[in-house]
């Protein structure tokens, strides 16, 4: 696959496709983190004398009152104090204002347009892929990169649209995504563990029928476990429960000898009570909230053993400390001879969070992205990149 490092940028518009879609509260960023992790690729286009055009969506628009509050003016001061560097912002996504800042930028210069999303106001032309708006955007550049990963899983007009008209490539984030992740479902080291949670069985389905085929070892805990549990006659209270899944479950648990359930639980009458306790048998009136101790040594064996692990979901409700231990135990657990690939989405920032993000090898910055690799997809926002 065709990379930044592929062109010669040298005096080229360089259209890079980001993804700064950063929290911000009142017109303030609450965390940069998605900015400074696109830095690599935006200030090699610039060493190299590209002119950088710099694409990216913010939240969603769906009427006028979606505006303001997805402006992306805010990230380019961030970005380009981050740049040490000035990023000229233009407060359309089209239009003379825009083509003429892109017939005057001289190499180096980055200029970042305002949110891509702004499109969909009218028709959804961007998140539609539409064709007039994937060619015009592609019209104000030479060469396409690709380096938001997050979005990589949706044919978009800013990313899918554009590709289709340039001769294109992929970022170092995009680059490193697909280095840590593909080789590990495509060809993993044996012995190789999966470890889900998270809380529903339904949004993982598609994970779980492709690694169930490539892993020795399913490791179930969070939310999800209950409905295996269930599905094998036990007793959950009130312990989150998908009942239309207990069937996909049931013959799964039939089918395979995979599948490592928890043995004991912490649980608790609420999510808001202080109380909790640790047992085996769960109560009418108990939902389980997080994985018992004798289910961390029981999984400690398997991750112990295992040269390859991904791991997608925390197994527990981390956000409360009442039920973190099991998340944190796990997170313990990893190894620097391991290979340890943390899906994105709430299993990157319990990681993060929790403070153990150098125990493994690669965190996904990619949600929905990282979740349909894992299921074995093709991304849309990549494979148009070809080779
Ligand atoms: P997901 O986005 O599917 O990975 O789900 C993450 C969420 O699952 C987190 O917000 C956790 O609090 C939640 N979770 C983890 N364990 C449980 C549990 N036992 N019961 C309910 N929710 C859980």
């Amino acid at each position: 696959m065709k990379t930044i490092r592929d062109f010669d940028l040298d005096g080229k518009r360089v259209i890079i496709r980001v993804d700064f879609n950063v929290p911000i509260k009142n017109g303030i960023i609450q965390d940069d983190n998605k900015i400074r992790e696109s830095l690599n690729t935006i200030k090699y286009a610039i060493n190299n004398d590209a002119k950088v055009i710099l694409l990216s969506h913010l939240g969603r628009v769906k009427e006028v009152a979606d505006l303001p509050k997805n402006d992306l003016e805010p990230v380019s001061i961030r970005l380009g104090e981050l740049l040490r560097k000035k990023v000229l912002f233009i407060n359309k996504t089209r239009g003379s204002e825009l083509e003429n800042a892109v017939n005057n930028m001289k190499n180096g210069d980055v200029i970042l347009i305002q949110n891509t999303r702004y499109e969909d106001l009218d028709g959804k032309k961007e998140s539609s892929n539409d064709k007039e708006l994937g060619k015009y955007w592609a019209s104000l550049g030479e060469i396409f990169i690709n380096d938001a990963f997050g979005t990589s899983h949706r044919a978009h007009a800013s990313n899918v649209g554009i590709a289709s008209h340039l001769p294109s490539g992929i970022g170092f984030l995009v680059e490193k995504e697909l280095k840590n992740i593909l080789p590990v479902i495509e060809k993993p080291t044996h012995p190789f563990t999966v470890i889900m949670g998270g809380s529903k069985v339904s949004d993982k389905i598609g994970v779980i029928d492709n690694l169930i085929k490539k892993c020795d070892h399913l490791l179930v805990g969070g939310g999800m476990a209950y409905t295996f549990l269930k599905a094998n006659g036990m007793e959950v209270g009130k312990s989150l429960v998908e009942d239309d899944y207990l069937d996909y479950a049931k013959k799964l648990l039939k089918k395979t000898d995979k599948i490592i359930l928890p043995i004991d639980n912490v649980v608790s009458d609420s999510l808001e009570s202080n109380k909790s306790h640790i047992t085996k048998e769960i109560g009418p009136d108990e939902m389980g909230l997080d994985i018992g101790p004798e289910t961390i040594e029981l999984f400690k064996k398997y991750i112990d053993s295992s040269k390859t692990i991904i791991w997608n979901g925390p197994v527990g409700v981390f956000e409360n400390k009442l039920y973190q231990n099991g998340t944190k135990s796990i997170c313990k657990m990893f190894k620097k001879e391991q290979t340890v690939i943390v899906g994105g989405g709430d299993s990157a920032s319990a990681v993060i969070n929790l403070g153990y993000h150098n125990k493994v090898t690669h965190i996904s910055t990619g949600g929905g992205a990282s979740l349909e690799l894992l299921e074995g997809k093709d991304l849309p926002g990549i494979s148009v990149i070809g080779d």
